[in-house]
């Protein structure tokens, strides 16, 4: 006989599909399992009280069976919802982001309890129309968790401190190279301006909290061209376009 497990676990929906007339996948964000991947049959035919309402982005609490890696859930209780249904495109697809982000990273480690907490606040950002820079501070969050932010203090070729300016970083080495540098060697490269980089400093040495409002000083500096750097740098990594950034920018109008 197959052995089934039981579990109770507290996740965040981040994509979902039909499957069949009647059933949904869900992937769901857990604190300390990475991804969990799992049905729910007959989602759509019945009014079951077993669950609150279920859609994208809603932190629940989860009971499920699972055996052969095969996960059913047969529970699922709301505890936040961060969007009213339903979600307005530019949310939407802002969320989408995050969501692909993490379902293309999605590697166990130390830091999935921080990656969870960190999806659940830039949510709540997003639901607050805070865009931009939520993004942004995911990019970097997400890059530092994982151990591939780039090198900006100093220059990776010849170890000297990088000034306040305008640099190349070079994308197969991930770091900044300095114009002396840059000069003798040709590479693939992004050039960041010194906004950017006291950003992106700024950034990875500041944790903001969940109530972090539209009108704080640093959600406005952030720009659409410092999001685009480093989806770049990323694609450089993972290899995989993000279907939603399309249609963010298109929402954005930029
Ligand atoms: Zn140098």
């Amino acid at each position: 006989m197959q052995k089934r497990e039981y579990l109770n676990f507290e996740g965040i929906t981040i994509s979902s599909y039909e499957y069949g007339e009647f059933d949904k996948i869900f992937n769901i964000l857990s604190p300390h399992k990475g991804i969990i991947t799992a049905i729910i049959k007959r989602i759509r035919k019945t009014s079951n009280k077993n669950f609150d309402y279920i859609d994208i982005f809603q932190k629940m609490n989860f009971k499920a069976s699972v055996s052969d890696n095969f996960c059913i859930i047969y529970e699922a209780k709301s505890m936040e919802t961060w969007f009213e249904r339903p979600i307005k495109l530019t949310n939407l697809s802002s969320g989408n982001i995050i969501a692909e982000l993490t379902i293309n990273f999605n590697s166990i480690n130390e830091n999935n309890n921080y990656i969870y907490h960190l999806v659940g606040k830039c949510l709540k950002w997003i639901s607050n129309d805070i865009f931009l820079f939520t993004l942004v501070y995911f990019q970097i969050k997400l890059l530092l968790a994982e151990g591939i932010f780039p090198e900006i203090d100093i220059c990776l070729n010849c170890n000297n401190k990088i000034q306040p300016g305008d640099y190349l970083l070079n994308l197969i080495e991930s770091g900044i190279f300095c114009n002396e540098c840059s000069k003798k060697t040709k590479f693939s490269s992004l050039k960041l301006l010194e906004q950017e980089i006291r950003l992106l400093k700024h950034i990875k040495n500041t944790e903001y909290d969940n109530n972090l409002n539209r009108n704080n000083i640093i959600t406005k500096k952030v720009k659409l061209d410092l999001y685009k750097k480093l989806s770049t740098y990323i694609k450089f990594y993972t290899n995989k376009e993000l279907k939603s950034e399309k249609i963010l920018f298109t929402s954005l109008n930029k």
